[in-house]
């Protein structure tokens, strides 16, 4: 059986901090529509491999390389127009902007409107102002009745956390990108919105055909969404596979689920 090309390829991805290895070789695919999730010990190097993958920190050696272009030297908003979105294990919204505001900052790598001209409110473009109500107001919609109409022009720093976690994927999704990579989406929600949101995770796979990359602590989420899992260690992979393979490791047990 001919294996089906990556959509997205990490080849010995090595980071420095000075003498510390926060990425150590790490090499993975990721393939179309499938969710795969990496989890790992606090300090593994999760969220510093996003910050790789979205071209904040550049890496030492190794490549990413998503759908034949190495876009390993790529700045932030140019992976972004290239399709990879994320969100932050700390959240990045501007608290003094409406959840609207917020998105349509994100979106304008979509658009040809200059930045400050979003947030000051400027029509520069009547129809591509349009667009981008019709596109925001779509996506705060599909959270149904968690984030409803009359918050969108609420403040962020209104919002309760929960919320806010919600809005962070709104606006990763407002850049229309074909892989969202979900950095511990369900951090400081109660187990009723963690539910939620694995089902949301799911659906943003299943009927909005995103390719999902997720860090995640919760094991119940990490069961319930993954098609494969990658557990990660001192920046390196200690292992991958079903949930169910993963958990009977004794590598894993011993780095991660005995701590
Ligand atoms: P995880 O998300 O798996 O908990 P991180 O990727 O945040 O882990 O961190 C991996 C390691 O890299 C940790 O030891 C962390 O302290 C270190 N680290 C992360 N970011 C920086 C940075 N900007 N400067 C120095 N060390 C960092
Ligand atoms: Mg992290």
């Amino acid at each position: 059986i001919k294996q089906p090309m990556p959509l997205l390829k990490i080849q010995n991805l090595t980071l420095h901090f000075g003498g510390l290895r926060a990425i150590d070789g790490l090499d993975f695919n990721l393939y179309k529509n499938e969710i795969l999730s990496i989890i790992g010990p606090n300090g593994a190097g999760k969220s510093t491999l996003f910050n790789v993958i979205s071209g904040i920190y550049k890496s030492d050696q190794g490549r990413i390389i998503y759908k034949a272009q190495d876009i390993s030297t790529l700045k932030p908003h140019m992976v972004a127009k290239a399709g990879i979105a994320r969100t932050f294990q700390n959240l990045r919204l501007f608290n003094d902007l409406s959840v609207i505001e917020n998105i349509k900052v994100s979106r304008f790598c979509r658009t040809k409107a200059f930045f400050p001209a979003v947030i000051l409110n400027l029509k520069s473009n009547q129809r591509e102002e349009k667009e981008t109500g019709e596109k925001v107001r779509t996506i705060l919609d599909m959270f149904g009745k968690r984030l409803t109409g009359y918050r969108y022009n609420q403040k962020v720093s209104q919002l309760s956390y929960a919320n806010r976690r919600r809005v962070e994927i709104a606006r990763a999704m407002a850049t229309d990108p074909e892989i969202l990579l979900l950095d511990e989406p369900s951090a400081g929600m109660n187990p009723q919105e963690t539910e939620e949101i694995t089902g949301f995770i799911k659906t943003l796979r299943d009927q909005f055909g995103y390719t999902i990359l997720v860090i995640e602590h919760k094991l119940n989420l990490v069961k319930a969404v993954s098609d494969r899992v990658i557990v990660m260690d001192y920046g390196k992979k200690i292992c991958e596979g079903s949930y169910e393979d993963i958990s009977r490791n004794p590598l894993v047990i011993e780095a991660y689920l005995g701590k």
